[in-house]
C-alpha cells in the first residue's frame, strides 16, 4: 500500500493544500526527502501566488492530482547543502521557479531549455523520476537540486522579487528568444495582471515604447504612472482602437482568459509579432488572413530554462524591476485566491511563509 504523504519521506514538511475542486486550502502534514549530494534544502519565506496555483487548485486543466501544495514563486534561505553542491551554501538567499528537475541528457537540457525537456519535473503537481510527488512553495520547506535553484541578487526584495520567478520568466524568456527587444520599437501588453505588470517594466528597461491593452479604463493611471507605461488602450473604445491599429511592432498577450486574437493582430504592424503565455482552458480562434497579410507571427512561450532564469533576475537586478505585491498571510490565502479569481489583486499576492506558517 502507497504510504501517506507524512511517511513517505524522512523530513517532516508542512504546508497548505487543496483536496479537491473547490479549491479550499487548508493546513496538510508531509513529508520531503532527505537531502541529496546535490540537493540544498531551503526554508521557506515567501512564496507567490501565481494564477496556474489556482487553476491548479480548482483542477481547472482536468490533471491535478489531489492533495496539491500549490506555489513556484519560492524565495528563501539555504538550510542544508549535500557533499557535491558547490553554487550554494547555508543562509543563500536562493529561489525556485515552475520547474525542479529534467532529465539532464536530451537536448534540451543540454542548451539550458530544461523548460521544454519532455521528462521536466514541475515543482508541484508532478511526479518526480522515482514516483515521488512533488509539493510547491505553500509550505515550510523544499529540497531541490542545486542545478535547479535560483540565486536571489543581494539588492532584491525577497518578497517583491519570489514573483519575478514564473511572472518575470514567462515575460522576459519570449522578448529575448523572439527578439521582441531592439530599443525604440513598440510593444503592447495585453492583459494587466500579475504577468502584463511585469512585463511593462521589463519592456521599459528593453528601451521599448510600451502600450497597456486592456478592458478596464479605471486602470490607465496605474499603467501610466505607477507602472511606467507610455500609453494606454481601452480596447473596447472603437475610436482609439482604430488610432492604434498597425501601429505595434510586438504584443506579448498575458491573458488567461477566452478572448478574441483578430484584434490584437490588427494592432501590429507589418512583420509584428504576437506572443501568448497566458493559457486559456479553451483553444482560441486563430484568424489566417491578417497572419498572410502582413507576414506577421503568433508563437508561445513556457517560463524558462535555470541559466536564462538566473539571467532574468540579474537583469531585474540591475534595473531595480520587481513585482508590485500584496503581502499576505497564509491564514488569508483562500481570501486572496477568490480575489484573483476576480482579478482583484495589485499585482501579485504574496505570501509571508516565514512569519504566518505555523502548524
Ligand atoms: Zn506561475
Ligand atoms: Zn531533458
Amino acid at each position: 500500500m502507497a504510504r501517506s504523504p507524512e511517511e513517505e519521506h524522512p523530513q517532516k514538511a508542512f504546508g497548505w493544500a487543496a483536496r479537491d475542486n473547490s479549491g479550499t486550502l487548508s493546513p496538510f502534514n508531509f513529508s520531503r526527502r532527505d537531502n541529496g549530494e546535490d540537493d540544498v534544502t531551503i526554508k521557506i519565506l515567501y512564496c507567490g501566488v501565481c494564477h496556474s496555483d489556482l487553476h491548479s487548485a480548482k483542477n481547472d486543466w482536468g490533471f491535478t492530482s489531489y492533495p496539491v501544495v500549490p506555489g513556484h514563486e519560492i524565495v528563501g534561505a539555504v538550510t542544508a547543502v549535500g557533499n557535491n553542491v558547490n553554487k550554494f551554501k547555508v543562509d543563500d538567499k536562493v529561489g525556485v521557479g515552475v520547474l525542479v528537475d529534467s532529465c539532464k541528457k536530451c537536448d534540451c537540457c543540454h542548451q539550458g531549455l530544461e523548460n521544454y525537456c519532455p521528462q521536466m519535473i514541475f515543482t508541484y503537481n508532478s511526479f518526480s523520476s522515482d514516483g515521488m510527488k512533488t509539493y510547491g512553495g505553500y509550505s515550510d520547506i523544499i529540497v531541490v537540486d542545486q542545478n535547479y535553484v535560483l540565486r536571489i541578487p543581494d539588492n532584491m526584495p525577497l518578497d517583491a522579487g519570489a514573483p519575478l520567478l514564473c511572472a518575470g520568466i514567462t515575460v522576459y524568456s519570449p522578448m529575448v528568444y523572439y527578439g521582441m527587444n531592439q530599443p525604440g520599437k513598440h510593444l503592447g501588453v495585453a492583459g494587466l495582471g500579475g504577468l502584463g505588470h511585469v512585463a511593462v517594466k521589463i519592456g521599459k528597461a528593453f528601451g521599448l515604447k510600451v502600450t497597456v491593452i486592456s478592458t478596464s479604463p479605471k486602470k490607465e493611471s496605474e499603467a501610466i504612472d505607477r507602472l511606467g507605461a507610455d500609453s494606454f488602450l481601452v480596447s473596447t473604445d472603437p475610436a482609439k482602437f482604430k488610432a492604434a491599429i498597425g501601429t505595434m511592432d510586438y504584443i506579448i498577450d498575458t491573458i488567461a482568459a477566452v478572448h478574441a486574437l483578430a484584434p490584437l493582430l490588427s494592432l501590429l504592424n507589418i512583420n509584428g509579432k504576437l506572443v501568448t503565455v497566458g493559457l486559456p482552458e479553451k483553444p482560441l480562434e486563430l484568424p489566417i488572413f491578417p497572419l498572410v497579410i502582413g507576414r506577421r507571427l503568433i508563437g508561445g512561450s513556457n517560463v524558462g530554462g535555470i541559466k536564462e532564469t538566473q539571467e532574468m533576475l540579474d537583469f531585474c537586478s540591475k534595473h531595480n524591476i520587481t513585482a508590485d505585491i500584496e503581502l499576505i498571510r497564509i491564514d488569508e490565502l483562500n481570501e486572496a485566491m477568490e480575489r484573483l479569481a476576480k482579478s482583484d489583486v495589485r499585482y501579485r499576492f504574496v505570501i509571508d511563509v516565514g512569519n504566518s506558517l505555523s502548524k
